[in-house]
C-alpha cells in the first residue's frame, strides 16, 4: 500500500514501509555511518521516505580531496570515453525511468507525469552533453594581424577548470543535477555535488548511475548539508575554481559575494510574463498558461506568473482560463492523473497563502482557486492586481498566477519589462513585426514567440538578465563556462 491517500489504482511507490538509509558518493567509495542524518519527507503527506548522511566541515574537506584526487583521471580522460560514460548515463537513466520518477515525485511532490518527463530529460541533457565532449575546440588566432606578433603561429584550447562545487534547487531534482553533472564531465572537471537537503535522493541516485556508466573514482563527489552551513564551506573553499549554482536570487547574491574569484554562474528566480495580442491565438495561449502556470505547484523559475492580455480579448481570456483551471486534479503526485500536487513544504505553503492574503486584503479578485487542500494550494488566478503585490513583483513560487488587461502593444511591452528579473518572456502574435519587436525589446535571457516562457529544451542556451543570474547554460554553453582558454603562442624560428 501507499501511504498517503491513493486516488487512482497505479501507485509507483517502490518502496513503501521501510526508511532506508542512504549513503554518499565520495572518492569513489560510498560511505555514511549509523550517525544523526538528514530525514528527506514526502511534501504530501508528511511520511519520512529516507536519512541521508549529513556532512561535517570535516566531510566537506574530504570531499574536496577526493574531488582534487579525481580531477586529473576525469580531465585526461579521452574526449571518447567521458563521451560514452556520458551516453551510457543517459541510457541507464532511460533505463530506470519509472523508478527516478518515483523517487522525484516522492521526495519533490512533483506530479508523476511531470516526473516522468523530468527523468527523459535528464536522460537527453545527458546525450547532448556526450555529443558535446567529442566535439570541444580551440581555433587558430591569426598573429600576423599585427606587425608585433607577425612570425608567431597562435591557437588556444580549452581546458577544464578545475573541481567544480555545484549547489542545486529543489525543483528539478534530477535535469538541474544533470545541467551541472553533465558538461562538468563533458568538459573533463571534477565536481563536489551539494543538493537540496529536501530532495537528495535523486541526485544519489543519478550518482549511482554515473558509477555504472564508469566515472572514475573522485570524478564525482556528493556531500548533503544545509546550505547555509554546509553550501557556505564550499562556496569559501579556495580549492574549488568554480561555483554552479541553481536557485533563489538571495542565496545567489550572498554566494557571489562569498565566492571570492572564483567562476561563477548563477541560475536563479523570475516572475516570468506573457503577452497575448489581440492577434493571438487565444485557445492556444490558454492551453499553454495553464501548464506554464501550475507545472510543479508553480514552483519552476520560469513559471507563468504575470499574464498580460490585450482589453480586446482580456474578458474571453479570463473566462476560459478560469474554466480550464478549476478541471485541473491535485492531488498525490503518485497518482498518474494528478495535475497539480503538494508545496515543497508547509513553510512554503504558508508563505504562497500570505501573499495571496496581501493580494486580496490590496483588492485582487480571486477567478479560481485559491484554497488550500491538505500540503496542496488549489490553482490560483488573480486580476485585479498591482505592481506593488508580492504576487505581481516577487516570484511567487507557487500554483499563482496573476492576469492583467493592457491597452496597446508597447504598454505590454513596459509592463513585461517592469521587473527586477529577466529570465524568459512568452508572446502570443500572429504579427512577424510585433515578434521582432519583442524580441528587441524585452530585457530577458530567452523570447518564446507563440508559447509561454515556460518552453525550454536542454540544448538552448538558458539563464537570465538582471537579478535573474549570471552566465548561461544549456549543456555547450555551461561548458563555456566551466573551461579556460588558454593560449598558446610559437616564436618561429625562420
Ligand atoms: P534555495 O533556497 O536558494 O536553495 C538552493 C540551493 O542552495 C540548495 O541546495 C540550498 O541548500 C543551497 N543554499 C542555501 N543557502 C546557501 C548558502 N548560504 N550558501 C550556499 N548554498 C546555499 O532555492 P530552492 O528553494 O531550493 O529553489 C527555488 C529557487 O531556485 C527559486 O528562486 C527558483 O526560481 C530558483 N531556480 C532557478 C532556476 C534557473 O535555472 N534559473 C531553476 C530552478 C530553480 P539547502 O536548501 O539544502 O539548505
Amino acid at each position: 500500500m501507499c501511504r498517503g491517500q491513493m486516488s487512482s489504482a497505479v501507485c509507483h511507490d517502490p518502496e513503501p514501509n521501510m526508511t532506508k538509509r542512504y549513503r554518499v558518493l565520495v572518492g569513489g567509495e560510498w560511505i555514511g555511518d549509523e550517525r544523526e542524518g538528514i530525514e528527506v519527507i514526502n511534501p504530501y503527506d508528511g511520511s519520512l521516505i529516507g536519512i541521508v548522511p549529513e556532512a561535517t566541515a570535516e566531510d566537506v574537506d574530504k570531499t574536496i580531496i577526493a574531488a582534487r584526487t579525481g580531477f586529473p583521471l576525469i580531465s585526461e580522460m579521452p574526449a571518447y570515453r567521458r563521451s560514452e560514460i556520458l551516453a551510457k548515463t543517459g541510457e541507464l537513466i532511460l533505463r530506470d525511468r519509472e523508478e527516478i520518477a518515483a523517487i522525484i515525485a516522492r521526495e519533490a511532490g512533483k506530479s508523476w507525469k511531470y516526473a516522468v518527463a523530468e527523468a527523459e530529460r535528464g536522460a537527453e541533457t545527458f546525450m547532448f552533453a556526450a555529443l558535446e565532449a567529442r566535439a570541444q575546440h580551440g581555433e587558430i588566432v591569426p598573429m600576423d594581424a599585427s606587425p608585433v606578433s607577425a612570425g608567431r603561429f597562435g591557437f588556444y584550447l580549452r581546458v577544464p577548470i578545475g573541481v567544480i562545487g555545484a549547489i542545486t534547487p529543489f525543483n528539478f531534482p534530477l535535469n538541474l543535477v544533470a545541467h551541472k553533472l553533465a558538461p562538468a564531465i563533458a568538459a573533463g572537471n571534477s565536481v563536489v555535488l551539494k543538493p537540496a537537503t529536501k530532495t537528495p535522493l535523486t541526485s544519489l541516485k543519478l550518482a549511482e548511475l554515473m558509477v555504472e556508466a564508469g566515472l572514475p573514482p573522485g570524478a564525482l563527489n556528493v556531500v548533503i548539508g544545509r546550505g547555509s552551513t554546509i553550501g557556505n564551506r564550499l562556496v569559501e573553499d579556495q580549492r574549488l575554481a568554480m561555483i554552479t549554482f541553481t536557485g533563489s536570487p538571495e542565496v545567489g547574491r550572498e554566494i557571489k559575494a562569498r565566492c571570492g574569484l572564483k567562476r561563477i554562474t548563477l541560475e536563479l528566480g523570475s516572475n516570468c510574463p506573457v503577452i497575448v495580442e489581440e492577434d493571438g491565438d487565444l485557445d492556444a495561449a490558454v492551453a499553454r498558461c495553464l501548464m506554464g502556470s501550475y507545472a510543479n505547484s508553480g514552483q519552476v523559475c520560469i513559471s507563468v506568473q504575470r499574464i498580460f492580455v490585450h482589453k480586446k480579448c482580456y474578458g474571453e481570456f479570463v473566462v476560459k482560463f478560469a474554466e480550464a483551471t478549476g478541471r485541473l486534479k491535485v492531488g498525490n503526485p503518485l497518482d498518474k492523473e494528478c495535475d497539480i500536487g503538494p508545496m515543497i513544504s508547509p513553510q512554503e505553503l504558508a508563505r504562497a497563502v500570505s501573499w495571496l492574503e496581501e493580494a486580496k486584503r490590496l483588492g485582487a479578485r480571486i477567478e479560481a482557486g485559491g484554497e488550500v487542500v491538505g500540503n496542496c494550494l488549489q490553482p490560483t488566478i488573480l486580476t485585479g492586481v498591482k505592481r506593488e503585490m508580492k504576487v505581481v513583483c516577487s516570484e511567487v513560487f507557487a500554483p499563482i498566477v496573476t492576469v492583467l488587461p493592457y491597452d496597446s502593444f508597447e504598454d505590454a511591452l513596459e509592463m513585461a519589462n517592469d521587473s527586477v528579473y529577466g529570465l524568459q518572456a512568452g508572446i502570443y502574435t500572429s504579427d512577424i513585426n510585433k515578434a521582432f519587436k519583442a524580441i528587441h525589446r524585452l530585457d530577458v535571457g530567452g523570447v518564446i514567440i507563440n508559447d509561454v516562457p515556460t518552453f525550454r529544451v536542454d540544448h538552448m542556451p538558458y539563464g537570465g538578465n538582471k537579478e535573474s543570474g549570471l552566465g548561461r547554460e544549456g549543456v555547450r554553453y555551461a561548458i563555456e563556462e566551466m573551461t579556460n582558454i588558454k593560449m598558446v603562442c610559437i616564436n618561429l624560428r625562420r
